[in-house]
């Protein structure tokens, strides 16, 4: 008889009382919870690598019998301690390799010359030594492995799980293999619908722990990783049947506004500034809400697509209201819609926490030969710009019909859920500058359709990159002079240390008294979070008046920001930002038709960190480098997929899933579309879980 998966872990014998407590800061409190703890990889100890004799670029496992352990004598690593290893078995030819940790004193207790050891890791070589620092490892026992019943630790393709305080991997490696024994597998709840293959699910459960063969791991993996992806697209599809189903009334317009602010810009649109108008008029024509995503490389033009959506709008008799995230480029936004729009006799509000206008009286309109507006507007004024504070604020805007919100990529489903529930009469058009992988679009905006502009706007000076170590740094001060000279700006960015925007602050202001020694006589400016917005303006005016020639700031610059005579984007530390981050910053440059240069000098000279910033040397476009980044760092560095408010993935890889993806969203598209309330029986347990996870997720969000 197999126990029940609800069976709580406390009612059996096998589990002892610390150990209860160690697993339930694991989150696993049932014999189902165990199953379904899924491994974060696998080992296969069916075979081991030979010893390295040099540096391996991909982690290595090996075996050896342990035959010198130390702790590494002096300076700053007095802590460290190694473990030389032999090969197990070894021959002539098997050399030596000396695992190393540093300031994990538990590890000196266990490890001890006798023992075999399974090591996994990367190695390098120092001298003569092939090091391997901080491996995963694990010891192994007498007679493990040997006979059948304790084919558990060796001898096979072994899963490594995340461990916790009381817990090992290998504990709960034994503990899994019981609790699978044990336990009615197929009796584990799945929200898939009509799971009549509860048979291959609960095999899929055993081989993602004990597989027989990679082959099964695959298919196991596959199922799981369905599953996995389904939640999430069924969470998706139900925000987007539920902005489907509230009705909306058309937006009718012919695009007479759109005609007119189409002669007050200096240039013509792009192909795909033409396509992506036209689908978001169509979005908004529709009798159903628009709820759309608009993806660009940045210098895309996604403001102007953004403005052909505000005149739909108001030609059809609403109000617009856009939303950035700095003021700084709320009200950049502002002074480029006054150009191309009080032409047109359109009042633009800028509401930001300190700035509250109309039209500044002390601001003379832009244009004063106003063209006469083809069609009546609403009231004025019809556009309202302001920070994303505006929509949470107690400012109503009357007729509100169009929310644009700007380069908002730290906004969660559920936000834009909560948004889109205060204000139903409302589309929602999205302006991205990350270029987002499809996986991860279809992920973290899932809930949004998507219209991509996937070309730049023609005359713009090409980038180019380069990786330079900082003992360079003489060289790009040069340069910057010389770029200076020739009449054009830079920008010199530091990176936010330790998250605190008051270190950032500090160093950014330490660097920028450098930087006006360095660059004597020419004028710099320096900008950062910690400054005041007042402050933060007359810096960043002062910039683009052409007043101050080098701008020395934190990432505070990294959105947005349109200084076309700007030339040289100069980051320090540059490893610690991501490649799509490191884009974003380039993107500030290359706006002109100046060449423009961006220079990355990393703050060490690691091979990987060296290799992960050449990317940016071979291409600018925004998607390639995004796929790489997807590659690199997983998406969770790229989005915050926390603060997607989606659950967190344990097995899926958006970077390699694509298609198991695909195929999960089409599920639940059909089955929102087949049953858009989930009414029928057999998805009830689909609706449960929905409404629970909803639940959960509102509760986080306060
Ligand atoms: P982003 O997509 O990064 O927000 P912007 O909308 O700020 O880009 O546009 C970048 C620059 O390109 C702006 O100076 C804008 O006026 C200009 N621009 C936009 N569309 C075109 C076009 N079709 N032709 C030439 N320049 C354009
Ligand atoms: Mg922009």
């Amino acid at each position: 008889m197999k126990l029940p998966p609800e069976t709580p872990l406390g009612t059996l014998p096998w589990i002892s009382k610390p150990r209860l407590t160690a697993l339930r800061k694991l989150g696993i409190e049932s014999l189902g919870d165990l199953a379904l703890h899924f491994p974060r990889r696998h080992e296969d100890r069916s075979r081991f690598s030979r010893f390295p004799i040099g540096a391996t670029a991909d982690p290595v496992l090996i075996r050896g019998d342990i035959v010198k352990v130390g702790f590494l004598p002096f300076g700053k690593w007095r802590r460290g301690f190694e473990a030389t290893i032999q090969e197990s078995g070894g021959d002539a030819l098997s050399g030596q390799v000396v695992l190393r940790w540093f300031n994990m004193p538990h590890i000196s207790k266990a490890v001890s010359v006798g023992f075999s050891i399974v090591a996994y890791g990367k190695t390098k070589l120092r001298g003569r030594k092939v090091l391997m620092d901080f491996p995963d490892y694990e010891l192994v026992e007498e007679g493990e492995g040997e006979g059948e019943e304790t084919l558990i630790h060796l001898n096979r393709i072994v899963p490594i799980h995340p461990a916790g305080e009381g817990v090992s991997a290998k504990k709960l490696r034994e503990l899994i293999y019981r609790a699978l024994q044990e336990t009615d597998l197929t009796s584990l709840p799945t929200i898939l619908p009509g799971a009549q293959d509860g048979a291959d699910r609960a095999v899929a459960i055993h081989d993602i722990h004990f597989p027989a063969s990679a082959a099964d791991l695959a298919a196991a993996r596959e199922r799981l990783v369905f599953e996995e992806f389904f939640q999430i697209q069924a969470l998706l599809a139900s925000r987007r049947a539920e902005i489907a189903a509230a009705p909306l009334s058309a937006k009718k317009t012919n695009g007479r506004l759109l005609a007119v602010l189409s002669e007050q810009v200096a240039f013509s649109p792009t192909g795909a500034q033409e396509r992506a108008i036209a689908s978001i008029r169509e979005g908004m024509e529709a009798p159903s809400r628009m709820h759309r995503l608009l993806q660009g490389d940045v210098g895309s033009g996604k403001t102007f697509v953004a403005a052909a959506a505000a005149m739909n709008a108001l030609e059809s008799g609403c109000r617009v209201a856009l939303l950035a995230p700095t003021q700084i480029l709320a009200e950049q936004h502002w002074r480029t819609f006054r150009k191309w729009m009080e032409p047109l006799g359109i009042q633009i509000a800028l509401r930001t926490g300190t700035r509250s206008e109309a039209l500044a009286p002390n601001e003379p309109t832009l244009f004063d030969t106003p063209v006469p507006s083809p069609c009546p507007l609403p009231e004025g004024p019809q556009i309202v710009v302001g920070t994303h504070a505006l929509l949470y604020g107690d400012v109503t805007i009357e007729n509100l019909g169009l929310i644009i919100i700007d380069e908002q990529h730290k906004f969660g489903v559920m936000q834009r859920a909560k948004l889109a529930n205060a204000h139903p009469q409302a589309d929602i058009l999205v302006l991205t500058a990350t270029p987002i992988p499809r996986t991860l679009a279809q992920t973290a905006y899932g809930d949004l359709e998507v219209t991509v502009l996937d070309e730049l706007p023609p005359g713009r000076g090409k980038i180019i990159t380069g990786v330079r170590p900082a003992s360079k740094l003489n060289d790009a001060a040069k340069f910057i002079r010389a770029q200076v000279e020739a009449g054009r700006q830079a920008f010199i960015v530091y990176p936010l240390i330790d998250e605190s925007e008051k270190v950032a602050a500090k160093a950014a202001r330490e660097e920028y008294e450098k930087w006006c020694v360095e660059l004597t006589p020419i004028p710099c400016g320096l900008l950062h979070g910690r400054m005041d917005t007042a402050e933060k303006h007359s810096t960043m005016e002062a910039f683009r008046r052409h007043e101050t020639h080098v701008l020395i700031a934190t990432t505070v610059i990294e959105v947005g920001i349109d200084v076309p005579n700007a030339t040289v984007m100069l980051i320090e530390n540059a490893e610690r930002f991501g490649l799509a981050q490191l884009h974003q910053l380039r993107g500030r440059v290359g706006r002109g038709a100046h060449t423009s240069y961006c220079i990355l000098i990393p703050g060490n000279a690691d091979p990987d960190v060296i290799d992960r910033l050449r990317i940016l040397e071979t291409t600018t476009d925004g998607f390639a480098v995004a796929e790489a980044d997807l590659k690199l760092r997983g998406p969770g560095d790229i989005l915050g997929i926390a603060q997607t408010g989606l659950p967190p993935l344990r097995l899926g890889d958006l970077s390699k899933d694509a298609s198991i993806l695909q195929a999960s969203r089409t599920l639940a598209q059909k089955i929102f579309q087949s049953d858009p309330t989930l009414a029928q029986a057999e998805h009830s347990h689909l609706r449960d879980w929905i409404q629970r996870r909803l639940t959960l997720l509102e509760l986080a969000d306060g």
